[in-house]
């Protein structure tokens, strides 16, 4: 049996359990995608999910411990508030050791994204990070030298208000970049649009924009505005070498990465024009890579 890690990501839609090896590279991996009737009890349907799938894993690799990354504040193994998967002060560590036997870590999704990307990547060239991951919420990080900045300001990204008195935000507050620039956000006001089943598998939508893209053109354009307008703002805010975008949106990259770049360096409030802008090149891999090898 070889020796490897499991790194697992775990969100609002989706959990993914990867088997990732010596460089970096995930060798296997089994993920679920929740329907709407799971995501009313998610919590459990992860876990339930996530012990089977390490049961069989067992059968075939040799490991001792785990690392989940999901949204939201994690304390020692505990899940203090996550808005994404709905639940409070919940002890996961605690859970599952019982249930697999194995030691589990816990970090921010986040977090572990850009970790997993920077290793992935070999972004050691670049010394402060912005990294970013469009999913179901937004994420964010900095990193510097290779390290997370352990700065409350410099985390929650997500939340960072980009329209005085905008849409309601589940952490409270009003306006937050996470309303108008996760990839939910977008594929959102694609489906209803396009009047689609919010089930729809991922390549199916795709398959949906391109045979109807003159009918979303109007929502990719303001997709793209928001989503310069909380770019600029970080950009300005923290004057990064690079913004790596990572989570979902690097499955639409194909669509929105150079329109977005070109709307970006011509926008007059960015300061910091020469800031590169790349995409995960792990993907949507990266929270698992990262997971894989944390320490909480
Ligand atoms: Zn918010």
């Amino acid at each position: 049996m070889s020796d490897i890690k499991i790194g697992i990501d775990l969100g609002g839609s989706h959990v993914s359990v990867g088997v990732v090896d010596e460089s970096f590279h995930i060798i296997e991996q089994c993920e679920k995608d929740f329907t709407i009737e799971e995501k009313k009890d998610l919590m459990n349907v992860a876990i339930d999910f996530m012990v089977e799938t390490l049961k069989t894993l067992k059968d075939k690799y040799s490991f001792s411990k785990i690392g989940i990354g999901m949204a939201g504040t994690i304390r020692d193994g505990v899940v203090i508030s996550s808005s994404n998967i709905g639940i409070k002060n919940f002890n996961i560590k605690k859970l599952l050791e019982e249930k697999t036997g194995v030691e589990v870590n816990i970090s921010n999704d986040a977090m572990c994204a850009a970790i997993g990307e920077y290793v992935y990547s070999n972004l050691k060239e670049y010394e402060k990070i912005l990294f970013l991951t469009l999913g179901t919420g937004i994420g964010g990080n900095i990193l510097l030298n290779g390290k997370i900045v352990d700065d409350p300001e410099y985390q929650e990204l997500g939340h960072t208000i980009i329209k005085e008195n905008g849409i309601q935000c589940k952490c409270g507050k009003k306006g937050c970049f996470e309303r108008y620039g996760s990839i939910l956000v977008f594929k959102n006001k694609i489906i209803e649009r396009l009047g689609l089943s919010y089930d729809i598998s991922g390549p199916d939508l795709r398959k949906e924009i391109k045979i109807n893209l003159e009918k979303v053109k109007d929502i990719i354009d303001e997709y793209l505005n928001n989503l310069v307008l909380g770019l600029t703002m970080l950009i300005n805010k923290f004057n990064p070498d690079i913004v790596v975008i990572g989570g979902g949106f690097t499955r639409y990259d194909y669509m929105l990465l150079e329109p977005l770049k070109e709307k970006l360096y011509k926008s007059e409030k960015l300061i910091y024009k020469d800031v590169k802008i790349q995409i995960a090149k792990s993907g949507n891999d990266a929270g698992i890579i990262g997971a894989s090898f944390i320490k909480d």
